[in-house]
């Protein structure tokens, strides 16, 4: 049973190797901030069940309509990843060396399968059982219409998915294995998205297993939701957490020469407001120039070292004059994860999210974030989000400034850090927690908003959502769940796309949305403590 065989994703040829997301030099967005989001080709391969019932003719139709299926979709633009056709499936033989070539198969990062016939499902055992991709079972049938006037008993026979997908279905369900199922005619653009999105959801199980984070400090002292067990979330996600000491970091970040820091701060300059507030020109550049330093140093070190996730903690900073605040937030804006004070799961799952949204067109953000405080005002609940300083600039509307302030907690200087709200718009804001015995993600379905008015003398990002289906009954569910304040929140990804990354990955999700009631959210809390007991 795939939920309690641990992990099972891996690239084969990708063992031990560098991640797939390879970070390039070269890579520039529009924004000129270098990009280690480059997305490899992954592909899909499109597998049609039938078998040789009805004769060659049939046959190749079935094929004809596949191919032409294939030909659509990836002409249609709604699909991020290419679709690759595959000969007709029609023997055990054959299912099996397919589904083998596809594990062997670097560039494969799923399977989408569809039985135009009618495929007798213990044909497909063998080859499921030894499938490590994700799987999407998709539920659809080439003509749209009955063809009233003409249809006969070859027509039924050749076009029969409702049969051959039952039968093809129900082995899922005996085999007790994960798989995605769509139902929708395949011309059909929500249909097109849903693959979509599910193909999203495949590269984020697939890559999940190239995710290597960089701790340079333990967990914040007596906090417990930031904690885990980091030998179970390899078992499960393949997520490597390393730690290293902050002033082996420190030195790297010492070692950046003065001219790449002023380069970097002239950009910081040209493309960011500058708020002095008061403050002397000079001295602020400096402060400037020390974040500018710290980004290049921590670069540095992830490439060298291979990480794309990182954690630090504002009590553990070692040599380093400021708490990386601007340089955290520009590092996230590259495309590495973040977590603060030790978090290194909400680090490694922001880092799984901005792969899973790598290229989206539109893509609103994707960022480390934390729950401060309310406005209970009747009306006009909602969460002002923010953290101390590292707030990811994606989801940034409007321009972006630069602050230089003190800092309540710590020791060291002031730390400079990019200021601004954050977009509006329905988002997702998601925590993995660790019960002890098992993982749960608690997906929330967030509404973004403005804050009614300016907060001038706030000097950190913010934005501000109302929690689905209402902020009561939204933070009490979160709370009954055990969620945590820190969170991995995207505008770009949907619950539906989060729940079955958890479920490919074995453990348990629970929605707070429109649907969420307490008192079947707390059942559901219930029957999750046995469904999901090791
Ligand atoms: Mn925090």
């Amino acid at each position: 049973m795939r939920r309690n065989s641990g992990k099972k994703y891996v690239c084969t040829a990708d063992l031990n190797s560098a991640p797939s997301f390879v970070y390039t030099q070269l890579e520039h967005t529009q924004k000129g901030i270098k990009n280690m989001l480059k997305v490899k080709n992954y592909q899909f391969w499109f597998c049609t069940g039938s078998q040789d019932l009805y004769g060659d003719e049939c046959l190749s139709h079935v094929a004809a309509h596949s191919k032409e299926i294939v030909e659509k979709l990836n002409a249609s633009g709604n699909l991020p990843y290419e679709v690759v056709w595959k000969p007709t499936l029609i023997t055990n033989e054959l299912i099996r060396k397919t589904m083998n070539e596809a594990n062997m198969d670097d560039n494969c990062a799923g399977i989408i399968t569809w039985m135009h016939t009618f495929s007798p499902a213990k044909s497909w055992i063998l080859g499921l059982q030894e499938l490590r991709k994700p799987l999407l079972h998709l539920h659809t049938q080439y003509n749209r219409e009955i063809p009233y006037d003409t249809i006969d008993m070859d027509f039924m026979n050749e076009n029969q998915a409702a049969h051959g997908d039952r039968e093809y279905g129900h082995i899922f369900s005996r085999l007790h294995m994960e798989r995605k199922v769509v139902m929708g005619y395949w011309e059909d653009k929500e249909t097109q998205e849903r693959i979509g999105d599910w193909m999203r959801t495949a590269v984020g199980v697939i890559e999940s297993s190239h995710v290597r984070v960089m701790r340079v400090a333990d967990n914040m002292r007596n906090v417990a939701v930031t904690e885990g067990d980091k030998v179970e979330a390899q078992i499960k996600f393949g997520w490597e957490v390393d730690a290293y000491p902050v002033n082996e970091v420190a030195d790297a970040v010492a070692q950046v020469g003065q001219g790449d820091v002023n380069a970097l701060v002239e950009e910081y300059y040209d493309k960011y407001q500058i708020l002095l507030e008061g403050r002397d020109e000079a001295e602020f550049r400096k402060h400037v120039a020390v974040q500018a330093q710290i980004e290049l140093g921590f670069e540095r070190f992830l490439e060298a070292n291979n990480y794309q996730a990182i954690v630090t903690h504002f009590g553990d900073l070692g040599s380093l004059q400021q708490l990386p605040g601007l340089a955290m937030q520009r590092l996230m804006e590259k495309g590495y994860g973040f977590g603060a004070e030790g978090d290194w799961k909400t680090a490694a799952m922001v880092r799984v999210m901005k792969i899973m949204t790598q290229g989206k067109k539109d893509a609103k953000g994707t960022s480390f974030m934390e729950d401060y405080t309310y406005n209970l005002v009747p009306g006009k609940e909602g969460i002002l989000e923010a953290h101390m300083l590292e707030v990811c600039p994606t989801i940034a509307d409007g321009p972006i400034s630069i602050k230089c302030q003190p800092l309540s907690m710590g020791d060291r200087e002031d730390p400079t850090r990019l200021v601004f709200t954050a977009k509006e718009g329905p988002a997702v804001a998601t925590s993995l927690v660790d019960l002890g015995d098992r993982f749960r993600l608690i997906i929330n379905s967030v509404d973004c908003k403005k804050t009614e008015k300016p907060m001038p003398k706030l000097p950190v990002a913010t934005a501000f959502w109302t929690p689905q289906p209402d902020l009561r009954t939204g933070a009490e569910a979160w709370i009954l769940a055990g969620g945590a304040h820190h969170t991995a929140f995207s505008y770009d990804l949907t619950p539906e796309q989060m729940g079955d990354w958890a479920e490919e990955m074995g453990i348990e999700a629970v929605y707070i949305d429109k649907d969420t009631k307490i008192r079947d959210f707390k059942n559901e809390l219930r029957w999750n403590e046995a469904a999901y007991r090791k």
